[in-house]
């Protein structure tokens, strides 16, 4: 059984912990890595969970050893772009890319408030098929050639195994998009890919089968993932989906990998989309999505959610401040 502590342990606390799974009947070894965590056989689980300092514990084999590695946290470097270094990347762009003078406004904007990756989709999984689906390939160019100009990297969805090659050689990042997370030939394709890949959460996806598609991606050999928590379908018409913000930390305590949080379509709701922003940071995420637009009422997707470029701006200076109040 492995017990991973809180993620604001010390020493000290850790001392604590391995004499009370001791006390319990224990033989706990510490394990290597930055969160601090424990090997134990003997102890039964709740009495382990009932330790002061203890955030989670798990059994061994995981079912996904790849994802889980107790303790450690993994960086994903993207452009000039870290996740899981301790900072908060901000992620942000276009639903779908419309045109290349759309997104010049677009990069210019989010290089000036120091955002570093630039969000667009190409190829749009839409559910209507009447709906605009992407300009496709040449978007692939259009967004390339914006972010060169303003020296962001480029994160965009692929949404068939057919589609990775030409999506990687213009983008830094391959996204694969909520409705995909369990297309496992799409999963196995990003895993041969040199390119790191931004996992969203299926949007009825339990935890434990978000972490088995991340392991399809590591076991074929692609040690660079992010996951993307999107949302989850709610009851509730008065929000596109349920934001799930405490998968923050519950994802912390069982994998390495670095967890950013996309508000725009967690919530659907543009004046939600910074309140919910803010809260990931304040829950330990790695980094943010957002959906913006020059002019969201003609907007060819989601232009319901996506933020004007004033509220970018607010967003950026929000977050920050929430990132700096976390560090103190
Ligand atoms: C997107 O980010 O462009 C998108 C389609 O989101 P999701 O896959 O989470 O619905
Ligand atoms: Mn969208």
């Amino acid at each position: 059984m492995i017990v991973v502590l809180r993620t604001d342990a010390n020493d000290e606390l850790a001392r604590a912990v391995e004499h009370a799974l001791r006390a319990a009947g224990g033989d706990p070894k510490r394990l290597d890595g930055d969160r601090i965590a424990f090997r134990v056989n003997g102890v039964l689980e709740h009495a382990a969970r009932a330790i002061e300092g203890v955030a989670e514990v798990y059994d061994e084999p995981s079912p996904h050893p790849r994802a889980s590695r107790p303790g450690g946290r993994s960086v994903v470097t993207v452009g000039g772009a870290s996740f899981g270094d301790g900072s908060v990347q901000i992620v942000a762009g276009p639903c779908a890319v419309e045109s290349p003078e759309q997104l010049e406004t677009i990069a210019s904007a989010c290089a000036s408030h120091g955002v570093r990756v630039l969000r667009g989709g190409a190829f749009k999984p839409r559910t209507s098929p009447y709906s605009f689906r992407g300009h496709g390939a040449e978007a692939l160019a259009w967004l390339r050639a914006a972010a060169d100009r303003h020296g962001l990297a480029v994160v965009t969805e692929v949404m068939e195994p057919a589609m990775v090659e030409a999506a990687s050689e213009h983008a830094d990042m391959l996204q694969i998009g909520s409705r995909n997370m369990q297309n496992f030939a799409l999963l196995g394709a990003v895993g041969r890919a040199n390119k790191p890949v931004l996992l969203k959460r299926g949007m009825s996806a339990t935890l434990e089968e978000w972490l088995l598609a991340a392991e399809y991606v590591l076991e074929a050999g692609n040690p660079n993932v992010v996951l993307c928590e999107r949302g989850v379908r709610g009851f509730d018409p008065a929000a596109r989906n349920l934001l799930d913000v405490a998968a923050v930390p519950l994802l912390h305590a069982r994998t390495h990998l670095p967890v950013v949080v996309d508000p725009s379509h967690g919530v659907g709701v543009r004046d939600a989309v910074t309140p919910m922003a803010c809260a990931a940071v304040a829950a330990g995420a790695d980094g943010v999505m957002v959906e913006v637009h020059p002019d969201p009422g003609s907007a060819r997707s989601d232009g319901f959610q996506a933020l004007t470029l004033p509220m970018l701006d607010a967003l950026v200076k929000k977050v920050r401040a929430v990132e700096r109040a976390m560090r103190e």
